[in-house]
């Protein structure tokens, strides 16, 4: 386990797959094979002890033809440019799996967020933008929370933008505020897209959702909805783990307990009741259901080989190395793959983009709705494609939206048409 595989080489290797599997040409491959365009800025901060510390940042924008780049902004020491550029090409699979009119984009800055006052935070975020902000817009590159981010920091990012540029501008940014022209429902929306792929995974493969275990590693946004969602459909959360280490509870656990817990101390580690562990128990825990939620790469060969779960459902981006995937495979573990499972953040983040250039706001209800609508339609097609094709589920979910990009590329006359379609028109 660890961050030894370079995700960025691993998303290469996944285009390849789903363009081979689809007789697709290399052509195909050479046009998503590395992001348009990439960005790298020296962010200055004014430290609390009055000192400044340079930050570096990045924005990756991997596609540009179907629309705006699309994607979140991360805060963690272990960004690099590779694992940005990576992030920004999954999120263009993930936005055409769901059917949004977007490319995929994100960006990161090398910090650990932790150790900053909340003042250095929002001088931090401000100044990414300042040094970002040509390169998005509402119609060019929408940013996003993503790991340590979250609603306060894209409303600083906001108000800076704002700023520079001049005027009220909503759709810049997605997941801010309420009261900024933020979406009902956008919080919550990551976690409730995992569960309604893990309630449809379970009622396809004949597997009651009731009284099912779950193990969740990594407990931020996505894995505390995902947990709270869960416990509402009859669910049990078993296992549990975030940055500082895991816990088991067998006889299960009130998820908002635990979530308080974790407001109170920091972490989950030390929950009464729970039995200390570390990554590997919780992702080996023994349950129906694994979620990983946390980063990349967590599942290589030999976790695969341990994880005692029916359904893994990727909450995180990019959690499974391609060695743990074919052990997935060939286990017979029903996997939901990243781009389908956490799919619901971003497209919650399109409702909201949606009503801010429409400046009319839609009620939760309808929000929930239109998201149940897309999870479940995108999950649907993603199977028929598994079976269709013999696939493996993480293969039929790009061979899927790899068709619709191809589809794009070719009427905008960057891509040729495919051997067959010109034999029939040449036919006519
Ligand atoms: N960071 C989230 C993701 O990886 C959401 C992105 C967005 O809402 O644009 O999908």
């Amino acid at each position: 386990m660890g961050g030894a595989q370079n995700p960025f080489l691993i998303a290469q290797q996944q285009i390849r797959n789903a363009v081979v599997a689809l007789g697709e040409s290399e052509e195909l491959y050479e046009l998503l094979k590395a992001p348009a365009h990439f960005v790298e800025v020296q962010i200055p901060v004014r430290m609390d002890d009055g000192g400044v510390r340079v930050f570096t940042g990045y924005r990756s924008q991997h596609l540009t033809t179907l629309g705006p780049a699309k994607g979140g902004i991360r805060f963690h020491p272990a960004v690099t440019a590779d694992e940005v550029k990576a992030l920004s090409m999954w999120m263009t699979f993930k936005t055409s799996v769901v059917g949004l009119p977007y490319g995929g984009g994100k960006g990161g800055v090398v910090v650990d967020p932790r150790k900053l006052s909340q003042g250095e935070l929002e001088r931090l975020a401000r100044g990414y933008v300042r040094e970002i902000w040509p390169f998005i817009g509402p119609d060019r590159d929408i940013p996003a929370p993503d790991v340590n981010t979250n609603a306060q920091i894209m409303g600083w990012m906001l108000d800076e933008y704002e700023k520079i540029v001049g005027r009220s501008c909503p759709g810049v940014i997605t997941g801010k505020p309420i009261a900024l022209g933020g979406s009902l429902g956008r919080n919550e929306a990551t976690g409730r897209g995992v569960v309604i792929t893990i309630r449809e995974a379970m009622e396809y493969l004949g597997l009651r959702l009731e009284g099912a275990r779950v193990a969740i590693q990594g407990f931020g946004n996505a894995g505390q909805f995902t947990g709270l969602l869960l416990e509402e459909l009859g669910a049990v959360v078993v296992a549990a783990s975030d940055s500082r280490g895991g816990i088991l509870c067998p006889g299960g656990v009130r998820v908002a307990d635990l979530i308080a817990h974790k407001q109170a101390t920091g972490s989950v580690v030390g929950f009464p009741g729970s039995r200390a562990t570390d990554q590997y128990g919780v992702l080996t825990a023994d349950c129906e259901i694994l979620v990983p939620a946390a980063l990349e790469n967590q599942i290589d060969a030999e976790v695969a080989r341990g994880i005692r779960a029916r359904v893994v459902a990727e909450a995180a981006n990019g959690p499974t190395t391609p060695d743990g995937d074919h052990v997935l495979a060939q286990r017979g573990i029903f996997v939901i793959p990243d781009i389908l499972a956490n799919a619901g953040g971003v497209t919650v983040s399109y409702f909201e983009w949606v009503q801010n250039l429409n400046q009319f706001y839609w009620t939760e209800e309808e929000v929930n709705a239109r998201l149940e609508q897309k999870m479940v339609e995108s999950f649907r097609q993603v199977v028929a494609t598994a079976e269709r094709h013999g696939a493996y589920t993480r293969t039929a979910a790009y061979m899927y939206s790899i068709q619709r990009i191809a589809e794009g590329l070719r009427v905008r006359g960057l891509l040729q048409a495919p051997a067959r379609q010109l034999r029939v028109a040449a036919g006519q």
